[in-house]
């Protein structure tokens, strides 16, 4: 440890990875994740501005967070997104974010200049209807282009692909077959529940159920990657691939045990878990000039063992469960 006060819970899981919400707002329309309308506009006033999410940020570094992850809606459609990744990127942290890529080939150099490595872009699926029937969209071209542009440019890449059966799952092998010649990692992530986002029990694509495709398919031509102690995906790779695939199973398998993670939404307010159903106001404390760091080791304190407190996930649980949808959130 550096001699800072780490913010920690009564668990002892030491939180120094902080998730900034840069803005609700999209310019997709993931079926699962925003309603067609778009979310409802609230007033520019309720959100934090650019110094204001560097000076929130800052006192987070102060408390020993060391990873900023910059994610939405979409972060690189905030105005001022320049600005604050450029910010960011001077301070003493490791800087990524979190994009669709629809915009991304704009912000290469302020990225670079940012000293930002890594990036995490969501891809549904690989055929370009089907993608634009969930993202309510006509970008899949753009954002394909975009993604080879970045691997190009010497980024390293984890694409995400949110499961859903019926929609996407037979699209397993053909994501991790795009590993074998290309150096990228694939994420297979359970559909998560949120307000209004139509999930049930029998729509999420479980961690045994993708082991189970791989193994039908690849045998024993496939090896388990050793994992971090906070990595949230269970890592693969097939044998002689340039890239490597992953499962996050949030839902099924959770990894709250190892969790170091806290989410500020694009609103200033301060989540001690994704699955928390309450949420606390940081922004108008440091507006009225209070200090953020008490509040701030409180709500951590307050945290909860797993997923929220909810207990298991089942479509009775998820029908009591009131939360803001990934987008308002920050996923
Ligand atoms: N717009 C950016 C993007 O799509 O990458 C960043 C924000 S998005 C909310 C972050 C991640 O959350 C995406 O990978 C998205 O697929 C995922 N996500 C959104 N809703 C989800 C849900 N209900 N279950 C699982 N993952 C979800
Ligand atoms: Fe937008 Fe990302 Fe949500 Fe899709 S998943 S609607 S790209 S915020």
């Amino acid at each position: 440890m550096d001699g800072k006060k780490h913010i920690v819970d009564k668990f002892g899981r030491v939180h120094d990875y902080l998730r900034i919400s840069l803005t609700e707002r999209c310019n997709l329309r993931c079926f699962y994740c925003m309603p067609e309308e778009g979310i409802q506009l609230r007033d520019k006033a309720e959100f934090m501005t650019a110094e204001e999410t560097l000076e929130i940020a800052k006192t987070f570094i102060s408390m020993g967070v060391k990873k900023i992850r910059l994610t939405g809606g979409e972060p690189l459609i905030k105005r001022n997104a320049e600005m604050i990744i450029k910010a960011l990127g001077q301070l003493p942290i490791e800087l990524t974010l979190t994009t669709n890529a629809v915009v991304v080939d704009r912000y290469i150099d302020v990225m670079k200049e940012a000293g930002i490595k890594s990036l995490n872009v969501s891809l549904d699926s690989l055929k370009e209807e089907r993608f634009n029937d969930i993202s309510r969209r006509g970008y899949f071209t753009r954002i394909f282009d975009n993604i080879a542009l970045l691997l190009d440019q010497g980024f390293d890449l984890k694409i995400n692909v949110v499961l859903i059966r019926g929609v996407n799952d037979d699209e397993i092998i053909d994501f991790i077959e795009w590993t074998r010649d290309t150096a990228l990692s694939v994420r297979f992530i359970e559909f998560m529940p949120f307000d209004g986002n139509q999930w049930n029990w029998d729509k999420k694509v479980s961690y045994n159920e993708i082991l189970s495709a791989v193994e039908s398919k690849f045998g024993d031509q496939f090896s388990k990657i050793e994992g971090k102690p906070n990595d949230t995906s269970r890592n693969f790779k097939l044998n002689g691939a340039k890239g490597s695939f992953g499962i996050i199973s949030t839902v099924t398998n959770p990894f709250c045990d190892t969790c170091n993670r806290i989410r500020l939404t694009a609103d200033g307010k301060i989540k001690n878990c994704l699955f928390s159903q309450s949420e606390t106001d940081l922004l108008t404390a440091h507006r009225n000039g209070q200090p953020i760091e008490p509040i701030i080791r409180e709500v951590m304190l307050s945290k909860e063992k797993e997923r929220g407190g909810n207990g298991q996930f089942d479509d009775e649980m998820v029908k009591s469960m009131k939360n803001r949808s990934m987008t308002t959130i920050g996923g």
